[in-house]
């Protein structure tokens, strides 16, 4: 799925990695004649490619990025005291990832878009959150879990 240039780095090999506000990396390199993006080379080019977008594979596969940072958490919740929003449709905001750890029963959780992907949580197990994706989770029977939250560490 497409995210948001934040921050260029160096590798160590000097090569130009962008920051994704997904909290995902992504060399954007300058090969001519391969890859043509002479931009990359001076301050003025990237500058201007903050803020552009670029398509993130490993936000499609659901990777967890390396740098995040847990920052909240939910109550423990039961299937009968599940918040109203976690069982409809809803997202988290830009760069905020969460892992749903089903301690006891089972749980499906649903990733509606931008592919449908049903996920079978069986105690103990983990599902990813991943930023902006819509999404709900329906307990299947007795179920105890809660959410951890995590945003893109500083650095
Ligand atoms: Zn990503």
């Amino acid at each position: 799925m497409l995210r948001t240039i934040i921050d260029f780095r160096q590798d160590g090999q000097g090569d130009w990695v962008a920051v994704l506000d997904c909290g995902h990396r992504q060399h954007v390199r300058h090969r001519p004649p391969f890859i043509a993006r002479p931009w990359v080379e001076d301050a003025a080019g990237r500058e201007a490619h903050l803020g552009t977008r670029l398509d993130c594979p490993l936000c499609d596969r659901m990777e967890w990025p390396d740098a995040l940072a847990a920052y909240a958490r939910t109550p423990e919740f039961d299937q009968d005291t599940v918040p109203r929003g976690l069982v409809s449709s809803h997202t988290t905001k830009t760069g905020v990832w969460a892992r749903i750890h089903v301690l006891e029963g089972r749980m499906l959780y649903h990733v509606e878009a931008p592919v449908d992907r049903r996920m079978r949580l069986e105690a103990p197990a983990t599902g990813i959150v991943v930023p902006e994706v819509s999404h709900h989770v329906e307990p299947q029977g007795p179920v105890r879990f809660f959410v951890e939250f995590f945003g893109l560490a500083r650095d």
